[in-house]
């Protein structure tokens, strides 16, 4: 009751919820899911594979749009084609994904670009914001509530986004590969975060059993692809500024 009273005085006052949970709470929670996730999930202790996702994502982050957080990414000794994004700037990919790319480095980096993506448009802080406005607003913000949210986030099954957050954290990874283009060395080709999505669903003809874990978080279509692949289309012929 609480929690419907809060929202409309939000709705009334025009206020944006995710507005409400600060970049500082959102760090908090997202080192405290970090903590949980590392209890849970194994780290890979392979330091080159941990290195390289480490250099991808240092770098991809010096383009992106949020320079007031600290990013950290770790990889993680799971089989299943996955990785995901934490509140506060934490990116963990599975070592299955890793597998999965056969050392087609800009398929990686386009992945790691997405995640970083949605960690720069705050879509877990959004996330968060929508069930902690009401106790945020009358300051009574538990410790209790604070591990609740980081248990529902260390859960990876829960972790969903809408398509519309799938495709802005496309275009904000494709945006920050193009950006990486002119970086010497370092430089990733934004195709390859079209073609990991290519790959992917041209694996959906397998057997479920193999298909129904790929990638669970990020819901591959053709029409994402197409979206994807014309924005970066777009932005390669100068009609759309990166
Ligand atoms: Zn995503």
């Amino acid at each position: 009751m609480t929690f419907l009273f809060a929202g409309c005085l939000l709705y009334i006052s025009g206020c944006k919820p995710q507005s409400l949970v600060s970049t500082k709470e959102e760090v908090n929670i997202g080192r405290q899911v970090a903590h949980e996730v590392e209890s849970h999930y194994k780290v890979d202790t392979d330091p080159q594979i941990n290195a390289l996702v480490n250099q991808i994502g240092q770098t991809l982050v010096k383009h992106c749009d949020r320079q007031n957080i600290k990013y950290t990414f770790k990889v993680l000794d799971i089989s299943d084609v996955n990785a995901f994004s934490l509140p506060g700037g934490w990116v963990y990919v599975n070592k299955g994904l890793i597998d999965a790319t056969r050392g087609r480095e800009d398929e990686l980096a386009g992945v790691i670009a997405h995640e970083i993506g949605h960690v720069v448009a705050r879509h877990a802080a959004a996330a968060m914001g929508r069930g902690l406005e009401a106790d945020i607003l009358v300051g009574t913000l538990t410790r209790g509530q604070t591990q609740q949210f980081a248990g529902l986030f260390a859960d990876l099954s829960l972790l969903h986004y809408s398509r519309e957050q799938e495709y802005e954290a496309d275009k904000l990874g494709i945006k920050e590969m193009w950006l990486s283009r002119d970086e010497d060395p370092m430089r990733y080709d934004a195709q390859g975060l079209v073609d990991f999505f290519g790959g992917l669903l041209a694996m959906e003809g397998n057997p479920p059993s193999q298909t129904e874990r790929m990638f669970r978080t990020h819901p591959v279509t053709s029409q994402r692809i197409k979206f994807a692949q014309a924005y970066l289309d777009d932005i390669r012929a100068g009609k759309s500024s990166p």
